[in-house]
């Protein structure tokens, strides 16, 4: 799933090639990815394109006054295209096109939103305000803004009774890290996904805080100037720990571990984060029991 990073990233590839463009055609391929009827896809054509800005994992498309607000969720994606075909797209239960925007001028490039897999989750909303989309408006700081402080991270994790891990993925509580940065940011921390956030010392709130910027700053800069196309095989390098059960950690040597949390699985280095002890799999040791 694409995360603060990749939109991010996404959003300036966009902004450069979409502002000041008109928009010549909207076209919903798979009608389950639009959650919005009014106003309908079609006031977008028309008009030109202001500005392209992310919202925690939402990618927003301002156009004189009206939002393309797009939600990628775990398997969908972005392709822009040079020169669309002439024919409309047609839906088909193979065709993993949900959506398609098309620009005026003769080149006839634009975009397809894309999703494979059978577990459809991209949404896409036209609205005139982004507070309208239920998950913006329940987003809580973006950790890249500026005016987001140390102060206002303690504040947040003093009175959460909850494990790091869940928190910090949590967009209510953090606009924008998911599964993946969450991992990498406890690992650059040297924390357990487990410790609560609450019991967090006023050292470790500021080092969570500098592994928080620092991860999420880094991995813009990796994907900064990166095409779509190649945003996802980035993001893949760039992990120290997620994804890499059974692997060395790059920090010390250690084999990187997985432990199931929630509804997924979250990866991790007993030496650096747990003091070399391995997590127990909560999910597996109520089966033995
Ligand atoms: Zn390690």
């Amino acid at each position: 799933m694409p995360e603060l990073p990749e939109v991010e990233a996404l959003s300036a590839f966009l902004s450069e090639r979409l502002t000041g463009r008109v928009i010549a055609r909207v076209q919903p391929v798979a009608i389950s990815a639009l959650k919005t009827y009014d106003p309908p896809v079609t006031a977008l054509e028309g008009r030109t394109v202001g500005r392209v800005t992310r919202r925690g994992k939402f990618l927003d498309i301002e156009a004189e006054g009206l939002h393309l607000v797009v939600h990628l969720a775990r398997a969908g994606w972005l392709r822009w295209k040079d020169g669309l075909p002439a024919e409309p797209p047609r839906p088909s239960p193979r065709n993993p096109l949900a959506l398609r925007l098309r620009l005026e001028g003769g080149a006839a490039d634009g975009f397809d939103l894309t999703e494979a897999g059978s577990k459809k989750g991209l949404a896409v909303y036209v609205v005139r305000d982004p507070a309208e989309v239920p998950g913006v408006a329940r987003l809580g700081p973006d950790p890249l803004d500026p005016a987001f402080t140390l102060a206002d991270f303690a504040a947040l994790l003093r009175d959460d009774r909850r494990r790091l891990k869940g928190v910090l993925r949590d967009q209510s509580a953090l606009a924008g890290v998911g599964n993946a940065y969450s991992d990498e940011v406890l690992h650059a921390a040297r924390m357990s996904p487990y410790k609560l956030a609450a019991s967090l010392t006023e050292e470790e709130v500021a080092r969570l805080y500098e592994a928080l910027g620092g991860t999420l700053r880094e991995a813009v800069e990796r994907s900064h100037g990166l095409a779509a196309g190649e945003l996802k095989a980035e993001k893949k390098l760039g992990l120290r720990v997620h994804g890499r059960t059974g692997e060395p950690c790059p920090v010390c040597g250690d084999t990187i571990r997985e432990v199931s949390f929630a509804d997924s699985s979250l990866q991790y280095c007993p030496t650096c984060q747990t003091g070399g002890k391995p997590l127990a799999d909560r999910r597996l040791s109520r089966l033995l029991k």
